[in-house]
C-alpha cells in the first residue's frame, strides 16, 4: 500500500506569502493542432511537499543537488503530536521515542494546502537536538516550515544545520495512520538551488 503525502501542484496551491505560486505556460497544444503538448512551469522551489537544502538557511550550506539522496529514501516513522496552533513541539509532546532515522510529525495545524494559515505549529530547538541524539537524520512536517511563521532567528532550521539533519516540509499526513513505513521523497538535481519540490510517498512495510 502506498500513501501519497504530497498536495496537488496547481495555481490554487498556497505558497509562502510573497513567494512565487506555480503557473503553467502552454507553448504547444495538441488541441490547437500542434504536434505535441508542451508547457513551461514557473514556481518557487519551496513548492508543496519539498525538501530544503542547507543553503536555504546556512551561508555555506550545501545546495540541493549536493544533498545525499539516501537521506530521502528508507525507513521512516509517522507520529501525531498534540500541539496547538502557533505553538512549538517540545520533546515532551512526542508520544514515544523515535525508532527510525526518518521521522514525520503530523501536527494538523496546517489543514488546507490551498489556504495559507500563519498560525501553524513549529519544532523547538531542544526537540531537534533530542531527535538527533536519538538517531533521526531527516525530519518531516505537515506545515510550511519547521519554525514559526513569525520567526526570524529560525532556531529549528539552525539546529538542523548544526546536526546536518534533512528537512522535508509541506507534507499531507492527515490520512496516514501512525507507524513505520518506507519513505520515498527524492529531490531533483537542481544545481545551485535552495530546495526542490518532491513527490513524497510512504510505502507500507510488509
Ligand atoms: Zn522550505
Amino acid at each position: 500500500m502506498i500513501y501519497d503525502i504530497s498536495p496537488p501542484i496547481s495555481p490554487s496551491l498556497a505558497v509562502w506569502p510573497g513567494d512565487t505560486p506555480p503557473s503553467r505556460e502552454v507553448l504547444l497544444d495538441l488541441a490547437r493542432g500542434d504536434s505535441v503538448t508542451l508547457s513551461t512551469l514557473r514556481a518557487t522551489v519551496h513548492l508543496g511537499s519539498h525538501v530544503d537544502a542547507p543553503s536555504h538557511y546556512g551561508r555555506d550550506g550545501r545546495t540541493i543537488e549536493a544533498q545525499p539522496v539516501e537521506r530521502y529514501i528508507g525507513p521512516c516513522e509517522v507520529m501525531r503530536v498534540p500541539v496547538a496552533r502557533g505553538a512549538t513541539v517540545t520533546p515532551g509532546l512526542l508520544p514515544r521515542p523515535p525508532r527510525e532515522p526518518r521521522l514525520l510529525l503530523s501536527t494538523g495545524t496546517y489543514p488546507d494546502t490551498e489556504r495559507f494559515n500563519e498560525d501553524f505549529a513549529a519544532l523547538s530547538a531542544e526537540l531537534i537536538d533530542q531527535l538527533h541524539t536519538a538517531g533521526v537524520r531527516l525530519i518531516g512536517v505537515d506545515t510550511p516550515s519547521v519554525d514559526l511563521f513569525s520567526s526570524k532567528e529560525l532556531p529549528a532550521h539552525g539546529r538542523c544545520l548544526a546536526h546536518d539533519m534533512a528537512i522535508l516540509e509541506g507534507l499531507v499526513l492527515d490520512a496516514v495512520p501512525e507507524g513505520r513505513y518506507e519513505l520515498i521523497a527524492l529531490p531533483l538535481k537542481l544545481v545551485g538551488f535552495d530546495a526542490s519540490p518532491v513527490r513524497a510517498v510512504l510505502r507500507s512495510l510488509r
